[in-house]
């Protein structure tokens, strides 16, 4: 059976496919506009997938998050609201209670439609004047400057959706491009409900952000030809075949790994990762994405060393920095970017500071200082492990006290990328401070400090990106802690809040480490002289091919 929205259904009965989990034939919302090599190991690989800290944490977040709406709705829809507390089958025969019986909002329900093809657990369903539509809580937000237009709504107004609002051109708001996913999972869920026969006549779907107060976002799922309904529907057949050929050739994905932003965040990464590098896969390029691979197989180059042989304007590829990556990748390390002269320029004067902070959900608390004069370096840091609006105010102060005394011509500051000027500029509009002597933070940061990352990226080119994570070993450098990164340290300083003091001496080692890798780029290149200046052993990027290869290395995988 085709019900009058398109999804196709087999006529058998909704309770003889009921089921707690996901059973390996089935998709669930979440997995919607997944990519599809992650579907196939999610259900056939024996290898263990890599629990990430940071993604457990957010993870944990979410559901504090669902709980907090969740509550707060109990309360605003009293006595017209159903909390689904059954398990295994049972919870999907409540959802379906529920649905029959017309509760306004149906909480922690579980669907499935009736050929068992499409599951899901929607946080919320809500009562619309024509039938039902899901809404997902999110721990992030969901609302920016432009995207999809939107419809807001109260929680305690969750359906009124003023449907004489023109969208897209008088929409109350715009659901942001890249949370798009989560879109994709609330038509998904309007798809089992129209399959079930309780959808909405008009394809809709909510999600309540991180904002606040509290709003839900609503969408047209329906609007214009590549409608979101549209792509969920060619998404979940594209996931159902990789499930179907997976049952019969588990060792085999569907969709053979390419490198892409989620692999990130993926739990596979490890897996994957090692499996392009051996192959010397082209996609962990920056700019070669699954087509372009394809398309450069089908004119006999299959590999990174083979693409380091093309001329930087070879029309197959979409720039020439995609050449030039490949060669820095199969030399192994950093190449000087074609026109940068030697000796290159270091600065290099008497005394030089090495300047990184740390935030926690965006208050600054902890400033990294390495001063190094007369060849010795000293770690001097500026700490508030209080973290109160209070005690940051002071800690500002301090800080921009601190900075102003590195403000003479025989010291420069290094840092590493814009964050340091966007946090500390923004720190001082929330205090009404600058750095004395300087009109603005700005003013402190144009006249006497270095941004390292642009110094670096204008003058060598990387095998795998530029994040400071990735050029310092390649230079030499290796943190002490084995997890090392940004979001770890925000997770270290919730547990340090929670009374783990050790914590305290982590995060200064790792504050500690990030600065001294800033200073051991600028020494690399200082020491790679042949006697004409600095940087000039460093092969330069447009000489290729080289005397000597080093072969293929396993870079660090980063997000271009
Ligand atoms: S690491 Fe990347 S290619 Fe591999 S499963 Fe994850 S997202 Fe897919």
């Amino acid at each position: 059976m085709t019900t009058r929205h398109g999804t196709k259904v087999t006529a058998t009965s909704h309770h003889q496919h009921e089921h707690d989990s996901r059973q390996p034939g089935s998709i669930g919302g979440g997995e919607v506009g997944l990519c599809l090599t992650r579907i196939h190991h999610s259900r056939y690989t024996a290898a263990t997938p890599v629990v990430d800290p940071v993604r457990q944490r957010r993870a944990e977040i979410g559901v504090d998050h669902e709980r907090t709406v969740a509550d707060a709705l109990m309360e605003i829809h009293e006595g017209d609201i159903e909390r689904i507390s059954a398990t295994g089958a049972g919870a999907y025969r409540d959802t379906e209670t529920a649905l029959a019986n017309g509760a306004g909002v149906i909480l922690g329900g579980k669907v499935a439609s009736p050929d068992g093809t499409l599951v899901g657990a929607p946080d919320i369903l809500v009562r619309m004047p024509t039938g039902y539509a899901a809404v997902e809580v999110k721990a992030h937000l969901v609302l920016g400057t432009s995207g999809t237009p939107a419809w807001i709504t109260p929680l305690d107004a969750l359906a009124a959706i003023d449907f004489s609002i023109d969208i897209p051109d008088e929409a109350q708001g715009s659901f942001r491009p890249n949370r798009r996913r989560d879109l994709y999972q609330v038509a998904h869920y309007w798809r089992i409900l129209d399959a079930l026969g309780y959808a909405a006549d008009h394809p809709v779907g909510g999600v309540i952000g991180a904002e606040e107060p509290f709003t839900c976002a609503w969408v047209d799922l329906d609007n214009g030809k590549q409608s979101i309904l549209n792509t969920t529907i060619d998404q979940a057949n594209q996931a159902l075949e990789a499930v179907r050929h997976g049952s019969d050739h588990p060792d085999t994905p569907l969709v053979a790994p390419w490198w892409r932003g989620e692999c990130n965040t993926c739990e596979w990464m490890p897996l994957c990762h090692e499996a392009l590098v051996a192959a010397d896969d082209p996609t962990l390029l920056n700019h070669v994405s699954d087509e372009t691979r394809t398309d450069l197989v089908l004119s006999g180059i299959t590999s990174i060393s083979q693409i380091a042989s093309l001329e930087p304007t070879d029309e197959r590829l979409a720039e020439p920095s995609v050449v030039l990556q490949a060669r820095a990748w199969t030399h192994g390390g950093l190449l000087r970017r074609p026109g940068t002269p030697t000796p290159i320029d270091v600065s290099n004067p008497r005394r030089q500071v090495d300047f990184d902070i740390e935030t926690y959900l965006g208050r600054i608390y902890l400033a990294g200082f390495l001063v190094t004069e007369n060849g010795e370096s000293v770690f001097d840091p500026v700490v508030d492990w209080e973290g109160t609006e209070t005690s940051e105010a002071d800690f500002v102060a301090r800080l921009f006290d601190r900075l102003a005394s590195y403000g003479d011509d025989d010291t420069c500051v290094f840092y590493w990328t814009s964050y340091e000027p966007t946090v500390l500029g923004a720190a001082g509009e929330r205090f009404d401070l600058t750095v004395p002597g300087f009109d603005t933070v700005q003013d402190w940061f144009d006249t006497c400090s270095l941004d390292l990352h642009r110094w670096t990226k204008n003058r060598f080119v990387s095998p795998s990106g530029y994040g400071l994570k990735t050029i310092a070993p390649l230079c030499g450098f290796d943190w002490r802690d084995d997890d090392p990164g940004g979001q770890q340290s925000e997770i270290w300083f919730e547990e340090m809040r929670a009374g783990d003091a050790s914590m305290k001496q982590r995060l200064l080692d790792y504050n500690e480490d990030d600065v001294a890798a800033q200073l051991a780029i600028r020494s690399w290149v200082l020491s790679r002289d042949d006697g004409s200046g600095p940087g000039s052993t460093v092969p330069s990027a447009a000489d290729w091919p080289q005397h000597t290869h080093s072969g293929p290395t396993d870079c660090a995988a980063e997000s271009f």
